[in-house]
């Protein structure tokens, strides 16, 4: 599979990563093999996180013995030096690995949570000596708030920014992915997807594949997925007029539909934690039902049927989202799973 430069990481990453959220879901031997498979593809750029449960231990497993030739990328939302040093200790146990060669911020949130990664005697610095003794070689970030990802690449602390990019929300395209290339930032697209919103995936990957520097992770659960998503990327790459038609029409059905999880919506007037809520669709499909029905999630959804519908929200949300609506449909399903 050809290789893109990360920016001034200088790593060469297959066009493609593996993004490994949905593997969480499935038997071990499963995820193994499904793991094993992308390898065979030629993949060669895996990404996971502290904060997905069994994935890191099973990208462990898959990789035993052939940690070589692959760009282990990891990352933990522990926003203390205490924190992250456990966090990464932890992560280099579950790879295997002697050393990772991406460690990431993760969902750093606003502003201020910006300056807390970035003070200088903060988990920053625990990740600076990481590095100086070779534990990690490059640090990045990942966030899902536009404001917040432009100045953490303005502040050219981080080699590598993760934010979401894909056919229908595309806003990084305008301004932080131009910024990026200036400060030679490395873009790596979350949710290629749309979270599971976009099921055509030749559409979504040919959109991407517009953007030679990008490097898309799909989380991938089954190998039939990355089977077709590799067969875009050795296809023909221009869209066809049915394609361009099919762009405009998932713009038009699922732009206003799927939430960045930027939380510029907030603060709720009763406390809901919107963007959970809108991200739970597409965890339900991916993660097990145990998951979902205790835990953070569970008590972010039985918070959702406390929307008083007063529409503050609505009026905040950049992207005109219907949240009210939304929250309704997404409470009602989960009351269904929940009675399941
Ligand atoms: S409409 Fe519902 S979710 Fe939005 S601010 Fe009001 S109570 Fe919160
Ligand atoms: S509902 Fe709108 S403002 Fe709130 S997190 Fe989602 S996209 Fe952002």
């Amino acid at each position: 599979m050809e290789k893109t430069r990360l920016g001034q990481t200088d790593l060469m990453v297959s066009k493609l990563g593996f993004g490994s959220i949905p593997i969480q879901r499935i038997p071990e031997d499963e995820a193994v093999a499904v793991i094993r498979r992308c390898l065979e593809l030629g993949i060669t750029y895996l990404d996971t996180a502290n904060a997905y449960t069994t994935s890191e231990g099973r990208i462990g497993k898959a990789i035993a013995g052939e940690r070589d030739g692959l760009i282990l990328s990891t990352k933990s939302q522990a926003r203390t030096r205490e924190g992250i040093a456990s966090h990464l200790k932890q992560s280099l146990d579950q790879l295997g690995a002697k050393y990772i060669d991406l460690y990431l911020f993760h969902n750093v949130s606003d502003l201020k949570n910006l300056e807390t990664v970035l003070d200088p005697h903060g988990p920053m610095a625990v990740l600076k000596e990481a590095k100086r003794t070779g534990q990690i070689k490059h640090i990045g970030i990942t966030s899902h708030q536009i404001d917040t990802a432009k100045e953490a690449v303005k502040s050219d602390q981080f080699e590598t920014i993760m934010f979401p990019f894909n056919v229908v929300a595309c806003e990084a395209a305008d301004e932080l992915l131009p910024l990026a290339r200036k400060h030679d930032v490395g873009f790596i697209a979350m949710k290629p997807l749309a979270g599971g919103m976009l099921d055509d995936a030749t559409t979504a990957f040919k959109f991407l594949l517009q953007f030679p520097d990008v490097v898309p992770i799909p989380g991938i659960e089954r190998i039939p997925e990355i089977e077709e998503i590799v067969g875009v990327l050795e296809g023909p790459r221009e869209m066809s007029a049915a394609e361009q038609e099919n762009m405009r029409r998932l713009r038009q059905e699922t732009g206003n539909q799927f939430c960045r999880r930027c939380d510029y919506c907030q603060p709720c007037t009763v406390e809901i934690p919107i963007s959970t809520v809108m991200a739970f669709p597409s965890i339900a499909r991916r993660m097990p039902r145990e998951s979902l029905v205790s835990g953070f999630l569970a008590d972010a959804m039985e918070k959702a049927a406390n929307c008083t519908e007063c529409g503050d929200c609505e009026e905040r949300c950049p992207y005109h989202l219907p949240i009210r609506e939304m929250i309704a449909s997404y409470v009602e399903l989960y009351q269904a799973l929940k009675n399941t």
